[in-house]
């Protein structure tokens, strides 16, 4: 059922629709309303607070749809920035009243961001400046973040930062505290940041001068925010790897499309070896992505360990889903390189998951020290 209504849904805004959108740098809003209205956003929300009650696994196969059936990386983005960095941080930390607060909302449609990365703390989350200094029964939040994308238009924001200054904790590890933070604020400034793609969204950097909030809006304990956030890292990393391997298997179906028409000699094209093996090897290595991929969510959604299943699905996912678009473009020749045809549009999105959530040497650093056990590089 995810499957069909997700592939409606992406048949009615395909690659024209997202040319458009990239091109005006323009917010999809019936695109939005859509997704809202088919209850997409409330996939992963349970359903006393007015979602369906599904969970990652089901996420990832809507997203993965709504990507490859047509949408892009957006078939993935505005879910993700709702309802994984709003709605699943909420599910698994927030405390009642939060809960009650704002899921329902999420369902609904309500759009959130994440403010994790700053200046100086983009792979190393640990080196978190923004700081929240206790005052009453009320924070004062002062600091910078970098990269925050959907704030906008986000009404409200999962704030990282600093309780606890790094030199009086007694583990590198804690310190850190988690907020939800509700939008606009005239205490929250945010500045545009351009970008290379994905302009039917756009990402700030936001800066936050003496923000008060209540004590209530912590989400989870004071001072473990960091292993708190690894929580809804990990469902990023699979929701970024289903946009991979759905960027992927779009591109390949059009580069396949095109080279069964296109004959340059005699044949089509997608008679040669050279335009079609890649594109064959590049569809086999999505399809043990996207297994290894659901494995992670399954793992997830039955509350067993799954960073190590995350992180490899990240790493297989961006390298196939980056092959397949690159072998794409080759196929489309110079057509692969006009807007008209797509497949530029699809590099410039599938070249970002490479360097977000996770950057491709990060998820290689956890494999390396968490599933072969070799010493901590970094
Ligand atoms: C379009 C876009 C949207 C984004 N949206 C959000 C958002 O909504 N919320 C949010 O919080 N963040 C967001 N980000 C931020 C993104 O998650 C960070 O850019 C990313 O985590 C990398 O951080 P950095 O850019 O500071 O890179 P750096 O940390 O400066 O790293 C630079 C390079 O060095 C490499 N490197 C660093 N240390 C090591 C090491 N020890 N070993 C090997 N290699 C290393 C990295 O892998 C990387 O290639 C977004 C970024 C972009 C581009």
């Amino acid at each position: 059922m995810i499957v069909e209504a997700a592939s409606d849904i992406a048949r009615d805004f395909g690659p024209e629709y997202w040319r458009e959108k990239d091109k005006k740098h323009e917010f999809p809003e019936d695109f939005w309303k859509t997704l809202v209205e088919a209850g997409f956003p409330g996939i992963i929300i349970p359903e006393n607070y007015g979602g369906a009650g599904m969970g990652m696994y089901e996420m990832v196969l809507a997203m993965e749809t709504l990507v490859s059936e047509g949408c892009g990386l957006a078939g993935e983005w505005f879910l993700c920035l709702s309802s994984i960095f709003g709605g699943l941080s909420i599910v698994q930390h927030g405390n009642e009243d939060q809960k009650k607060k704002y899921l329902p909302k999420i369902a609904a449609g309500l759009e959130f961001c994440l403010a994790l990365t700053e200046p100086d703390a983009g792979t190393n989350t640990l080196n978190t400046r923004t700081s929240a200094v206790k005052d009453g029964s009320d924070y004062i939040i002062n600091g910078q973040k970098m990269f925050i994308s959907g704030a906008d238009r986000a009404k409200g924001m999962v704030l990282i930062t600093r309780t606890t200054p790094s030199e009086k904790v007694a583990k590198r590890t804690l310190g850190l505290s988690l907020f939800l933070v509700d939008l606009p604020n005239p205490a929250v400034e945010i500045i545009p940041i351009e970008k290379h793609g994905i302009n039917y969204s756009k990402t700030f950097e936001v800066y936050f001068s003496d923000l008060r909030i209540p004590q209530e809006s912590m989400l989870g304990e004071p001072d473990k925010g960091w292993y708190l956030i690894l929580d809804t890292l990990n469902p990023e990393r699979m929701s970024f790897s289903a946009a991979s391997c759905g960027i992927g298997l779009l591109a390949i179906r059009k580069a396949v499309e095109y080279a069964k028409e296109r004959k340059v000699f005699r044949e089509p094209i997608g008679s040669h070896q050279a335009i079609q093996f890649p594109l064959a090897e590049a569809k086999s290595k999505i399809e043990a992505a996207r297994l290894l991929n659901f494995k992670a969510a399954w793992l997830f959604d039955k509350k067993l360990p799954c960073g190590a299943e995350a992180n490899m699905a990240k790493v297989a996912a961006v390298e196939a889903g980056t092959e397949a678009v690159y072998h794409a473009m080759q196929a489309f020749g110079g057509y692969g390189y006009a807007t008209e045809y797509d497949v530029e549009r699809w590099w410039r999105e599938v070249n970002l998951i490479r360097l977000a959530p996770v950057t491709h040497q990060m998820a290689l650093a956890f494999i390396g020290e968490h599933v072969l056990g070799l010493p901590k590089s970094y």
